[in-house]
Parts: structure tokens; sequence; C-alpha cells
């Protein structure tokens, strides 16, 4: 029998009589119910928000910043129930779920050390003029399926520092260890400061229209990040966009082919590529093309795919049938279109589970599907490139903008091409890092706004100049 998990509103643990089955994508197997929710228990979510704000955003920063603080002992101190439910939900291996929750443990704690303070715009014999930032106000959280803990706590921790309240909703796909971390955390702040509830796809522009919400904060498909700037703009919400990406890697003809072959691997296949900034484009200098090329097929072959629960696997199942059938097409066009295979390319159907080969494609041209699109699966082309400037043109060459990297012994030269790159952050020689204290955000239709630093807090407030005219009563 399934297990039940309930919503957090208002402080309790709740449930709605209706229930949506989540499945484990390495067996299909259902491994939990949640509640099915809808407008009325968004009403609720949302008014048990609206009420706490009005003491939460009050209540001394140093208050907030210990609740956030006491959420990311919860999530270390829990950390292996969370990481084992997590793989079997979300379909990563367990390292790599443990990575995941550890990971908004040290993200969470992190962002609770940080500080908006006040800025003093003039202080003059006749004006004190300074800017503060106030909080927004009840936010609404809306979050994938890739990285469902990371995603949901890398939104409760700003807006609760920041005095924000939040209604935060997980993807139906990935809701079970975010609401077994909402049971751990009910009594971590007062009830009401933070709401999870879960329900189908259609809950999500409920919650992006509802006028007693004063800001969205999203991660997903830019598809559906369109669709939410449009439901925003009905009463000009705020929002912060974290969509998708075709992350382009460039090696350059100095870069050390051992060092970088297993780097470059693991750069697009950890989540089984389900990674908004994996890399999704790899451009090889052709001078080291045949060796490098040769080199990652030859690691990608000791790297088992499988059920992310058994030791010694490395790459999962995709995390969903929508998913899985999407990356076999990109497969299959691949086929179709006659491209050459480096590895994998066949997709076994037979058998429970989302499996999809480890797949390498062999310099497939630039107007590929595989190429052109995301793919958001374990499927990588390598492709050849002559020069910078070529490289640089066709890195660029994407509606995308999120991220990047450039892998070279030549640091200079490094900096020189991730600078006339477009996109949010560009790693030298490294991938896949986020800091705490950084801004993360999407050029292009990557995104708007962005996440993590003080950059990040600060979408969650305002700004709210005050001017104290100094002689006016003397
Ligand atoms: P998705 O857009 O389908 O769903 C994301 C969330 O939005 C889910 O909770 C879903 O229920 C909800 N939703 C669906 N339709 C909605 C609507 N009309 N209004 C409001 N909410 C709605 O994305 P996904 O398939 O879960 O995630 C994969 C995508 O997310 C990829 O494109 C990936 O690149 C992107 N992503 C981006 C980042 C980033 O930080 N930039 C991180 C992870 C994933």
């Amino acid at each position: 029998m399934p297990e039940l998990y309930h919503n957090l509103i208002n402080g309790e643990m709740i449930d709605t009589g209706e229930w949506l089955d989540v499945i484990n994508p390495a067996t299909e197997e259902v491994i939990g119910k949640v509640p099915a929710c809808g407008a009325a228990e968004l009403d609720k979510a949302v008014a048990a928000a609206r009420a706490a704000f009005k003491t939460w955003s009050r209540t001394p920063i140093e208050e907030r910043r210990k609740a956030v603080q006491g959420i990311a002992k919860i999530i270390q101190d829990n950390h292996e129930e969370l990481y084992r439910l997590l793989t079997s939900e979300q379909g990563k291996p367990h390292e790599q779920a443990k990575g995941e929750i550890m990971g908004a443990a040290y993200m969470a704690g992190s962002q609770a050390t940080l500080e908006l303070e006040d800025v003093v715009n003039e202080d003059s014999d006749t004006r004190l003029s300074r800017t503060r930032r106030v909080p927004v106000g009840v936010v609404g959280g809306i979050v994938p399926w890739n990285f469902p803990v990371m995603m949901a706590v890398q939104k409760i921790a700003p807006a609760m520092l920041s005095g924000c309240t939040i209604v935060l909703k997980p993807s139906p796909f990935t809701p079970l260890t975010t609401l077994r971390l909402a049971e751990l955390i009910k009594d971590a702040a007062p009830p009401g400061v933070v709401n999870i509830i879960t329900g189908e796809d259609s809950l999500g522009p409920l919650i992006t229209s509802h006028p007693d919400i004063d800001k969205i904060t999203f991660t997903g498909s830019t598809a559906t990040g369109k669709k939410i700037m449009e439901g925003a703009s009905k009463d000009l919400k705020r929002i912060t966009l974290e969509l998708g990406g075709n992350d382009a890697s460039i090696v350059l003809p100095d870069a050390d082919v051992e060092k970088v072959a297993e780097q470059l691997f693991w750069s697009s296949f950890s989540n089984a590529g389900q990674i908004c900034v994996a890399a999704k484009r790899i451009y090889i200098h052709e001078d080291i093309y045949d060796e490098l090329s040769q080199a990652i097929a030859a690691y990608a072959k000791t790297v088992t795919v499988g059920d992310g629960s058994q030791q010694g696997t490395g790459v999962g199942p995709i995390q969903n049938k929508k998913q899985f059938d999407r990356v076999c097409e990109l497969i299959e066009d691949a086929r179709d279109n006659g491209y050459k295979f480096l590895v994998g390319g066949e997709v076994d159907p037979s058998g429970s589970g989302y499996y999809v080969p480890i797949t390498i494609l062999d310099n497939p041209p630039e107007d590929a599907r595989i190429v052109a699109e995301e793919q958001f699966g374990p499927v990588m082309p390598l492709m050849k490139f002559s020069t910078d400037d070529e490289v640089i043109a066709r890195a660029n060459n994407s509606e995308y903008g999120l991220a990047g990297a450039v892998w070279t012994k030549d640091t200079d030269r490094g900096v020189a091409i991730a600078e006339q790159l477009e996109t949010g952050t560009v790693w030298i020689n490294e991938y896949l890092h986020l800091s705490p204290f950084a801004p993360f955000g999407g050029h292009k239709q990557s995104g708007f706004g962005a996440e993590y630093g003080l950059e990040g807090l600060k979408e969650f407030t305002y700004a709210q100049v005050i001017t104290v005219k100094k002689d006016a009563m003397v």
C-alpha cells in the first residue's frame, strides 16, 4: 500500500481526501500518494501566509535567520531518510541524491547569513536619504522535478529570511521528499510562514493568478515561464524565472584530454542529463577532437545505467514518461538523419523503468535537433570547431543563455572567451558549481531575475526610500 503524504497549511499537515499517485521512475510502481489541491486549498494556504506575513515581516532578522538555519540543520540531520526517498521518486543515484539534500542544507544555511543593509543615498546638511529593503509579501513558489528539494529550499530560505511568507508547489512528479521535509520543518517557523501544497499542473496557473499572492518565484521550462509571466502581468506580480538552457562547453586545443574526459562526461550526464545547466552541446577543438571524443566514449562505457537505489549505478532513469518519450524522439531523429553514434543510441522498450542508454553523438550538424534543442536527458552531441570566433558564434546561436564552460590551460584565453558568451554563468575548468553568494540566473530566454546572493535576496523585497529633510522644522 503506497504511503500517504500530507500538505502543510498554517502549521498543520492536512489532506483533501483526493489523492495523486507518485511513481518510482526506476520501476514504474506507485510509491506514494499526495493530496490533490485545488482553488479552495490554495485560498486557505494563501490566507494563512497573508496572516503570518503581518508578524513575520516585522520579526527581527536575527530570528528569521535562526529559523532558516534551523531548517538547514533539520535537512542535514535527516539527510539519509531524505536522500533515499528522493532517489525513489526522482531516479537519481543515491550519491547524487545525497549531494542534492546536503547541497540544499548548505545553500539554505549559507543564504541565511546574507543581509541587505540600508544604503545611504544622501547625507548632506539638508537631507538624509536612505534605501531600505522591505519584503514583498506572500510568495508563490513553483518547482520542477529535476532537483525538487534543492529548488524548494532555494525558494523557501530567501523568502523567509527577507520577511516574506510562502506557498510552495512541488512538481506533481516529485512531491514526496518535499512533503516529508514539510512535516520535519513544520515547527521551524510560526504557522503560515511556510505552506506546501500539491496538485496537478493546473494548480500552477491558480497560483500565478491568485490576487493575494505578490510574487512568483518559478523554476521550470521556458514555455511554462512565458505563461507565468503572462499570468503575473494581470496584477503586476513580481517574478523570478529560472528556465531552460542549451549550455555549450568549449574545449580548447591545449586541454588535458585525460583530465577533462571524465569531467566533461559528468557535466552532461549527472542526474541523467536532467540539469538546467548540464553541458548540452560540447564543442571540441579539431586538433584534439578524435582523441578526446574517444576518451569520453571509453569512459562512458564504464558507467552503469540503472536503478539509482542500487550500488554502482552512475546514471538513473529519466524522471517521467513524457520526458522519456521526448528524449527517445530526439535519439530517433538523430538515427533517421544518419548521424553517427559513438556510444548508445538504442533504447530498449521492454521492461519497466524509463531507462535511456548513455548516448554520445559524433559531430552532428549545428541544425540537428539534438544540438539546437534542450535535450534534458543522457544524450550528448560532440562537435568539432576550428577557431575561437567560430565557436563563440556557435555557442551564442541559441535562444537560451543560462550557462557555459571553457576548458583550457590558458585561463586568460578562457576568460576572454567567457566574456563573449551570452550566458548568466560561465565556468572555466569546472562545471555545475553554484555558490549561495553569487547570483544565478539566465540571459535571453533562460530566465528573468536571479536566485542566490544578495541579488537573489533582493528579488524578495521592494526598495523603499525614506528621505528626511533635516532643516524643514527648525
Ligand atoms: P515545467 O515547466 O513543466 O514544470 C515546472 C513546474 O511548473 C511544475 O511544478 C509544474 O506543475 C508547474 N506548471 C506547469 N504548468 C504550469 C502553468 N501553466 N502555470 C504555472 N505552473 C505550471 O518544467 P519541468 O518539466 O518540471 O522541468 C524541466 C525544465 O526546467 C527544463 O526546461 C529545465 O531546463 C528547467 N530548469 C531550470 C532550472 C534553472 O534554474 N534555470 C533548474 C531546473 C530546471
